[in-house]
């Protein structure tokens, strides 16, 4: 279960980082919206829809029971007149009288109460004195219901057809059959004792009148107004002489006496009040249902309309929401947007290098100082690291520099700059190997100055240096860039002549011995003259070094000197080789 739970976590997660702040926020005021809205509207409404639906069958209810209070009413009235004439003084004298005038009274009631299609009276045998009209005058009516009832009390009897009554009465224009209601009253003399009967068989088209009136004026489009017996059978309206409800749901709405329900008539929703009519004063009532009927659709149809208006409505608001969420969410995102563009910018090839100020909530002001803080700390710690880096550039340059100097001093002879011994055997090696390799030339020189000793003890060890300055500096200016000149040691030099033949170098060797015999050295007001004498040797196949011409040329050396000085000396390779094989 839990692991279930973190894996829509991570979902969500994963979901949430590929959605813009604007899309969630947006998203949950959706879903907010809907569900806040949504469950308000639709609560609103369930009860907007109740209450309508409430009032309209409360309506539906009133029809019904105003319908059932006036025929009750019109019942009580009726039953009272009955009464009334069957007790008054006048008519004392008259039920055992003329029937002719009893006739034109009865007929005379009969006008004033257009309903009754006929009041007769009968005396306790059953048998019709006068009647209205003369129907069924002479007949017996002993076996009827309303006549056995009305030798008792007064006595109203449902409606029914009764034959032989109809039989005598003009024939209705649409042929439908006569229905009675009747009422029976017993006609007592002074002194209580039973004369007779008093019957009026009301004619049931007021009945049909009086629904009709209530039907236009109630306030209910499309009600269809019921008369049922307490026995469910219709007694007027639509399925007449049908039994409409029997069984537990007409005991269930005489029991009730007034109320609505539903029910579906030809597969469509009806709503159904009734009202079960108890009497009216002495009147006992017959329990006559009267039902309103109305198609579901037209009486719930305000209902029905509140209900969508709420939702409606409610759609509208949550729309509204969600349209602010939008430009709510697109104002907060902003910053944040511009923002990461620029982040974005900066560093890259001349981009800038810090962020406007942005505004929009605290956290964006918040965030933009903080990014600006860190971005100057940045730059800061990169301009320190860029010292550092040309600081160790500049070390690194003076190092090799030193080192440079430091080698160019190893190597150099300090007094003349020339090269020193180390240097030069090391070059002259080379050259060495390089001759040997690809047979070519090369010589070497070793000049001394001739009596220099004397010069030091005439001039002074000052003049003496001076006068190996010089010396040197002629050699290096005599030789070519190639060549390599180096100071010995004392006041000998050796040099180092690179691609030459032997005849050119004899040549070079004289011209550096001329040189210096013909340059001067200044000293303290003092000309000094001077001369070297030059040994010469050329690189010969049999050398095994460069000591060897070296020494090749020390001696030829050592022979200009013995030969008289301020010479140059040829040493040739022949005569090493002899000594050394000897
Ligand atoms: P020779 O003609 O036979 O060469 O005679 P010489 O007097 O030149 O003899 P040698 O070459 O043997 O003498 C070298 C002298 O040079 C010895 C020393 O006093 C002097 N000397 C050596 N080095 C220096 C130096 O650096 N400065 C000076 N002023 N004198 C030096
Ligand atoms: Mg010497
Ligand atoms: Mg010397």
């Amino acid at each position: 279960m839990r692991a279930l739970l973190q894996q829509v976590r991570d979902r969500l997660h994963v979901i949430e980082d590929h959605l813009t702040v604007r899309t969630q926020i947006a998203a949950a005021v959706a879903v907010m919206s809907v569900v806040l809205v949504g469950t308000l509207a639709a609560g609103a409404a369930l009860i907007s829809y109740r209450n309508t639906a409430a009032l309209i069958e409360s309506s539906l209810t009133a029809t019904a029971s105003t319908a059932s209070g006036r025929l009750d009413r019109f019942m009580a009235t009726r039953q009272q007149e009955m009464k009334l004439f069957a007790e008054m003084q006048p008519m004392q004298t008259q039920w055992q009288g003329d029937p002719v005038a009893l006739r034109s009274s009865l007929e005379n009631l009969q006008r004033s109460f257009s309903e009754f299609a006929w009041i007769g009276y009968a005396d306790v045998n059953g048998d019709v004195v006068a009647a209205t009209g003369g129907l069924l005058q002479g007949k017996s009516v002993a076996e009827r219901p309303w006549f056995k009832q009305g030798l008792e009390r007064v006595a109203v009897g449902d409606v029914h057809e009764a034959i032989l009554l109809a039989s005598l009465l003009t024939q209705r224009a649409n042929n439908e059959p006569y229905r009675f209601v009747d009422i029976a009253v017993p006609v007592r003399d002074t002194n209580g004792d039973l004369l007779g009967v008093l019957g009026g068989h009301l004619n049931w088209d007021w009945a049909s009148n009086l629904i009709k009136d209530v039907e236009a004026n109630d306030g209910n489009a499309d009600a269809t107004l019921s008369i049922l017996s307490k026995g469910g059978m219709v007694l007027l309206g639509p399925q007449k002489e049908t039994i409409r409800y029997g069984g537990d749901e007409l005991a269930r709405i005489v029991k009730t006496g007034a109320g609505t329900f539903r029910e579906t008539d030809n597969g469509e929703q009806m709503l159904t009040a009734f009202h079960v009519g108890k009497g009216h004063r002495d009147y006992q009532g017959l329990n006559w249902i009267v039902t309103a009927t109305q198609p579901a659709s037209v009486a719930l149809k305000a209902a029905i309309w509140s209900a969508q208006m709420i939702l409606a409505i409610g759609a509208a608001t949550a729309l509204i929401a969600l349209s602010l969420a939008v430009v709510v969410s697109r104002r907060i995102a902003a910053p944040i947007v511009a923002l990461t563009r620029e982040a974005d910018r900066i560093g890259r090839a001349h981009g800038p290098t810090m962020l406007a100020r942005q505004s929009g909530s605290a956290e964006v002001v918040q965030l933009s100082r903080a990014l600006r803080s860190l971005l100057r700390r940045i730059g800061i710690a990169e301009e320190r690291t860029k010292e550092a880096e040309l600081r160790a550039t500049e070390n690194a340059m003076q190092l090799q520099e030193d080192m440079l100097k430091l080698r160019q001093l190893a190597d150099t002879d300090f007094m003349t700059g020339l090269m020193n011994r180390r240097s030069f055997l090391a070059v002259a090696d080379d050259a060495m190997a390089f001759c040997r390799r690809y047979k070519r030339n090369m010589a070497t020189l070793m000049i001394d100055i001739d009596h220099f000793k004397k010069i030091n003890d005439t001039h002074g060890h000052a003049a003496g240096d001076d006068a190996i300055k010089r010396v040197a500096e002629v050699v290096n200016q005599s030789i070519r860039t190639t060549d390599k000149a180096a100071r010995f040691g004392g006041e000998e030099f050796v040099v180092l002549l690179r691609e030459i033949d032997q005849e050119t170098a004899v040549l070079l060797a004289d011209r550096i011995r001329t040189s210096i015999e013909s340059a001067r050295v200044s000293h303290d007001n003092v000309v000094i003259t001077l001369t070297v004498s030059v040994g010469l040797a050329l690189f010969d196949e049999s050398d095994r070094d460069v000591q060897d011409v070296i020494e090749r040329a020390d001696q030829g050396l050592y022979v200009a000197k013995k030969t008289g000085r301020n010479r140059t000396f040829l040493m040739p390779a022949e005569d090493q080789r002899a000594a050394r094989a000897a």
